[in-house]
């Protein structure tokens, strides 16, 4: 036995919310597979195992569902006992080294592993980490700068934290009722060398939702899928002094009758976004026959489905709409119209298309009966794999 891969998982991450940040997917995947993984795949790691809070032991089978690793052991109080009870469990085994992880830095990678392995060629401990490069300012009780902070020759540190076996073996024992936030501070304690090696950026802790966030979006990252909704919606004209198309007002002759503000084009996009997710359409959630949409403002229907994109985990990338009509002239109210869909849909300008066209005067739109418009929405969604 020679290198061991010894992860932290017994934190209850309450920061995230949701259960243990360790257990919630990322790109499909629960954070800790990703990090158990990067471990599993070094040629240089020939065991890994986690150390697991006891409430969690369903959801860590289904985490690493599959894998070849050790049984894992239960954690403690805090970190450092969790640290010590997985040290411990792997006295049998005598490894020569163990790397100590922290199971919410899924994107650790081979190279920031190769560089703390290495690192223990010329002292009894290595750690990820990474040189500070902000200025630091040391804040007082109100908030207001007391001091800047010298930044030469400060680092961030970062786990993994590699070590000879025996050496902090013996110095977590030792340590026993001194609290310390990390393993290389355990080993300080008991006087051995420890070198700072190259972390990453991409090495980051996940902590709160933010990270989470952050961390969904680059996993995936070229992992999407397109689905594609289209939406069609008709509204008689009737007497009336102004149309209200795409959340924008319109000085008219006539106005768009209906039960709600009659947003023909709102309508169609709305349909569109339901199409795209398959949740029905636009009559489904807002029936006319229920009152309190008598003249209501169609964006409170758009902001709707936008709402059960997003609770479905998905993005709508853009939105293109054509209204049919002959008269108003749609152009001049253009930029408003794309203004109002981008801020509903919360897209950027240049993924809002709008465009108009008649019927070169046939139809129920050309003699000014009414006016149509239809719309196509593509909204993407990570693979869950
Ligand atoms: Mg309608």
């Amino acid at each position: 036995m020679k290198a061991a891969a010894l992860i932290v998982a017994a934190g209850r991450g309450t920061r995230v919310g949701g259960g243990p940040k360790q257990y919630r997917l990322l790109g499909g995947k629960p954070v800790l597979r990703r990090t158990v993984e990067a471990f599993l795949r070094h040629p240089e790691i020939d065991t890994v195992r986690c150390v697991i809070h006891p409430d969690d032991a369903s959801e860590y089978a289904a985490a690493v569902d599959g894998f070849v690793l050790l049984d894992p052991v239960s954690g403690g109080r805090s970190r450092q006992d969790s640290v010590r009870m997985g040290l411990e469990s792997l006295v049998g085994m005598a490894p020569d080294i163990v790397l100590i992880h922290d199971a919410a830095r899924p994107f650790v990678c081979a190279a920031v592993i190769d560089a703390c392995l290495k690192g223990l060629d010329a002292a009894e401990g290595a750690i990820a980490a990474m040189q500070v490069h902000d200025t630091l300012k040391r804040g007082d009780q109100q908030g207001a700068i007391a001091a800047t902070i010298d930044r030469t020759n400060l680092w961030h540190a970062q786990t993994p934290q590699a070590f000879r076996f025996d050496a902090i073996l013996r110095a977590h024992r030792s340590a026993l009722g001194h609290e310390l936030t990390d393993d290389a501070a355990v080993a300080e304690r008991a006087g051995l060398r420890v070198v700072l090696t190259p972390g990453s950026h991409e090495n980051v802790k996940i902590t709160t939702i933010a990270d989470l966030v952050d961390a969904e979006s680059r996993v995936s990252e070229g992992q999407r899928i397109c689905r594609t909704g289209i939406g069609f919606d008709v509204h008689r004209l009737g007497p009336g002094d102004r149309v209200i198309i795409c959340g924008v007002e319109i000085p008219h002759d006539g106005a768009l009758v209906g039960h709600s503000d009659a947003d023909v084009g709102l309508h169609a996009i709305t349909d569109a976004v339901l199409g795209a997710i398959a949740a029905g359409d636009i009559g489904t959630h807002f029936p006319p026959s229920d009152h309190r949409w008598r003249g209501a403002d169609s964006s409170v229907f758009a902001r709707h489905a936008a709402e059960l994109v997003h609770a479905r985990g998905g993005r709508i990338e853009n939105i293109d709409v054509t209204i049919i009509c002959e008269r108003p002239k749609i152009g001049p109210h253009r930029p408003a119209m794309v203004a109002k869909l981008a801020d509903i849909f919360g897209l950027q300008v240049e993924c809002v298309s709008v465009k108009a066209t008649t019927t070169e005067g046939l139809g129920f739109t050309g003699r000014g009966q009414g006016i149509a418009a239809q719309a196509a929405t593509s909204i993407s969604f990570a693979l869950s794999s």
